[in-house]
């Protein structure tokens, strides 16, 4: 086995423990101790000492707890325990489980991965935009009159160019997120002036596609949440919904307020998501089959980072789809500021 495992009785000491995780926490092991050489202090003074005892806390809990991503003496680990005995009662625990994973190799190699992506994203975003305001310039006939062609050949280079630049902020994105740089400045906002803002930006792209846009939300409906990336999550949903309209289309936009927050709904008469393929549709680069051919503008990053998005604001975010009868999105966002850690995960 190469991850550390320990078994520690209610008291914190431990009962059992594999060579490996005497190696992990560098102790010579003294078989005359039986054991117990190695205990949960011995596990705070290793890695850090507050993270640890919040660990141990939401374990008693939930059951079980984990830390995704660990620093400790110039290595990198996750961590995940699980609780013996009782949850919820605390004095009834009998042990806890704990095992952990030296992740550095992976991590340094994706820390160096990102880093890669996030310089050939930014060095492709400067002369992408610049190319994109050329040929609205020309477009707009800043330099002398075009004819139907090559206006047309001009409209089909910007459409691809801020697809292009489009796809480049979304790696951008992820890699902010994967390395929990994702910075958020949040506030009570209105997230009702968001949504009209967004239906008036979007109103030509939906009568385009013949899809109506219904809003009826609570007037001023606040929540505590970045303004800029509450309105990515927003318009990210409410483009997938005239993105994958079929005929008559129609997005209804309502809302509800519920202990500490506000919801949204976006329920649409598009094409739906097959009931198979439901679990995968946040995952990166995850396409459904009955969209993948038929609409092309697509790269399935969108809900990946908008998951991760309403996950970092304190939200939640889910759907109920039913293939070709349409899909229902329901996302939360705060209404007060809450503690988000990025990289602690409550099993
Ligand atoms: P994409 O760039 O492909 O739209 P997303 O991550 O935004 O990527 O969405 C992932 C997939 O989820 C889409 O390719 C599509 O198959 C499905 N999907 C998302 N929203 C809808 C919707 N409102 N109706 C039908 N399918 C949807």
């Amino acid at each position: 086995m190469n991850d550390g495992a320990v078994l520690l009785d209610g008291e914190g000491q431990s009962i059992f423990a594999n060579t490996k995780m005497y190696e992990i926490l560098n102790i010579k092991r003294d078989v005359s101790l039986n054991y117990r050489d190695l205990s949960l202090d011995v596990l705070k003074s290793y890695f850090n000492n507050q993270k640890i005892e919040k660990l141990f806390q939401r374990c008693l809990i939930n059951g079980s707890s984990r830390i995704a991503e660990i620093d400790a003496n110039g290595k990198i680990y996750d961590i995940f325990s699980h609780c013996l005995g009782h949850k919820s009662d605390l004095d009834k625990v009998e042990g806890c489980f704990v095992l952990i994973s030296d992740i550095t190799d992976i991590k340094l190699l994706e820390r160096t991965k990102s880093d890669l992506v996030a310089v050939a994203s930014h060095q492709l975003r400067t002369p992408l935009t610049a190319m994109r305001g050329n040929v609205e310039m020309l477009i707009d006939e800043s330099f002398g009159t075009l004819n139907e062609q090559q206006q047309d050949l001009l409209k089909d280079i910007d459409i691809s160019t801020n697809r292009l630049i489009g796809m480049v902020n979304d790696m951008l994105d992820i890699t902010k997120i994967e390395q929990g740089k994702l910075d958020l400045n949040c506030e009570l906002v209105s997230i009702t002036d968001i949504v009209k803002s967004i239906k008036s930006d979007l109103a030509e792209y939906a009568e385009r596609k013949k899809v109506e846009i219904v809003v009826d939300m609570e007037e001023n409906l606040m929540a505590y949440v970045d303004a800029s990336r509450a309105r990515q999550v927003l318009q990210n949903l409410i483009d997938n919904s005239i993105k994958y309209a079929r005929e008559a289309g129609k997005l209804e936009i309502t809302s509800c307020t519920k202990a500490g927050f506000v919801e949204l709904i976006f329920k649409d008469n598009g094409i739906g998501i097959p009931k198979t393929e439901q679990t995968k549709i946040f995952s990166r680069f995850y396409r459904a089959s009955n969209t993948a051919n038929s609409v092309s503008s697509g790269s399935g990053l969108g809900l990946y980072i908008v998951r991760s998005i309403v996950s970092q604001l304190g939200g939640d975010i889910f759907f109920e789809s039913e293939e070709g009868v349409g899909t229902t999105f329901f996302v939360t966002f705060p209404v007060t500021k809450i503690e988000v850690n990025k990289t602690e995960i409550s099993l």
